[in-house]
């Protein structure tokens, strides 16, 4: 090609060769990317997506703990609102309250939270391309050794020391990289959720919460504030049991309350998957790892990704760097993500996973019953896995509850 004609078919800024490739610019791919980066190699990130952080799938809720873990204070133009507290409510309609007396919680604008995540890795130095889809990748000697990617009608070859799989539920390139990311339909809940404006909320600094299968088996409702009069209304589902759409349980359960919808419009509309199980005991391959998502690293009770992901690319980023440095980016070597993933967050998340195996076991009637018997620090500790001897003992005082009682000991 002469000099100075541009080749629009090429992606701007497009090397043939980096350190680390990144496939997906959700917050896993790009907290990945921005600490790799900020170690001096190059890091090309890979996002098929025109605009990153658009559309979202969320109901965008995420602790200001995490926020400030990244170096954030959650004072920045993403937080679209402060959580002090949240109400829960029983299938009976019995109301749990919790208020932290602090905003210890945010809802935030993915659209504009997962930008600030790449505008950071990219400051740090490693490079974007949107609208550019990994479609497989390169061996070499049997090794992952890059990626091809598409962009309109072309594709390239792009070389890599290591390749991370962030690509999110709908992933598919682990599975070529040889690492069975296929999960049980049981281990996948079905979300669904409306951006409402002009709905009535008690309070907009607090998370709402509702439970039952009537309304939404082996699930929960969910409202999360974004302002006074703004809120994602959502749904999640358990992937076996429902006998109708997620979609349509919500719409039910909106109709049922006109007190707060009554005047609400419908202002974005979004439906995803949540992997609520299935974690991988291996998470990497000769010069590939996959994490977030992709890896079903997220909160198996309350579907909450963020965090868990941004966790699973910092750790993940700390063994590649090693890994890099000592020139050995093999299966061994990078396994060395496993045993620290499974040590931080494996071994809590897989408490939490059985206890998500015995609510989905547990009727209307006996949640009700729990809730007669649980305080809300027992709700709490219980969605972060900690003190689940205290419910198997309170399970045991109702003779058929006994069998679940035994999986939490
Ligand atoms: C309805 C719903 C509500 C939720 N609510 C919350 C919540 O309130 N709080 C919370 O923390 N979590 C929530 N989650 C979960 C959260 O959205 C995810 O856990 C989180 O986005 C995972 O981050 P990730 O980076 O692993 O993947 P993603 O955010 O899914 O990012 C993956 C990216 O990879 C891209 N990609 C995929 N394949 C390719 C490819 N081949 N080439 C290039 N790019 C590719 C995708 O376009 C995407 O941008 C919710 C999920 C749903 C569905």
């Amino acid at each position: 090609m002469k000099s100075g004609v541009i080749d629009i078919t090429r992606p701007v800024n497009l090397k043939d060769e980096y350190d680390v490739v990144i496939i997906g610019a959700g917050p896993a791919g790009s907290r990945c990317a921005r600490l790799i980066a900020e170690e001096g190699f190059s890091v090309a990130v890979f996002e098929k997506r025109a605009e990153i952080g658009a559309p979202k799938r969320c109901a965008e809720g995420i602790g200001v703990k995490a926020l400030q873990r990244m170096g954030y204070t959650g004072n920045e133009r993403f937080v679209a609102q402060h959580i002090d507290g949240f109400y829960l409510y029983a299938p009976n309609g019995k109301e749990f309250m919790v208020e932290y007396g602090s905003s210890q919680g945010c809802v935030v604008e993915r659209k504009v939270f997962d930008k600030f995540l790449a505008y950071d890795a990219a400051k740090a130095g490693a490079s974007f391309f949107t609208r550019t889809e990994v479609v497989d990748v390169l061996r070499d000697d049997g090794k992952i050794s890059g990626v091809v990617i598409r962009y309109g009608e072309e594709e390239f070859e792009v070389k890599a020391k290591v390749v991370v799989s962030a690509e999110g539920i709908e992933g598919k390139i682990a599975r070529k990289a040889g690492i069975d990311t296929t999960n049980k339909l049981i281990n996948v809940d079905s979300g669904y959720q409306y951006e409402m404006a002009n709905l009535t909320m008690k309070d907009p600094k607090k998370l709402y919460f509702y439970l039952g299968n009537e309304i939404a088996p082996r699930g929960y409702i969910w409202i999360f504030p974004k302002g006074e009069y703004v809120a994602n209304v959502g749904i999640g589902i358990g992937g076996v049991g429902a006998t109708k759409k997620a979609k349509e349980y919500l719409d039910a359960w909106i109709e049922n309350h006109p007190e707060i919808f009554g005047e609400a419009s419908i202002i974005e509309e979004n439906a995803g998957g949540i992997p609520v199980g299935g974690l991988l005991e291996d998470m990497v391959r000769d010069g590939f790892v996959v994490i977030g998502d992709a890896a079903h690293t997220v909160n198996p009770i309350h579907g909450g990704g963020m965090d868990e992901g941004t966790k699973a690319g910092e750790m993940a980023a700390r063994v590649i760097c090693e890994c890099l440095e000592q020139g050995d980016v093999s299966h061994n070597a990078l396994a060395k993500f496993n045993k620290l993933w499974w040590k931080e967050r494996g071994e809590k998340l897989k408490r939490v996973e059985k206890l998500r195996q015995v609510i989905e076991k547990l009727r209307d009637d006996d949640l009700n019953f729990l809730a007669e018997e649980l305080d809300v620090q027992d709700v709490i500790d219980f969605a972060g896995g900690k003190n689940l001897t205290k419910l198997a003992k309170i399970l045991i005082k109702r003779p058929k509850l006994i069998k679940l009682a035994t999986i939490l000991r």
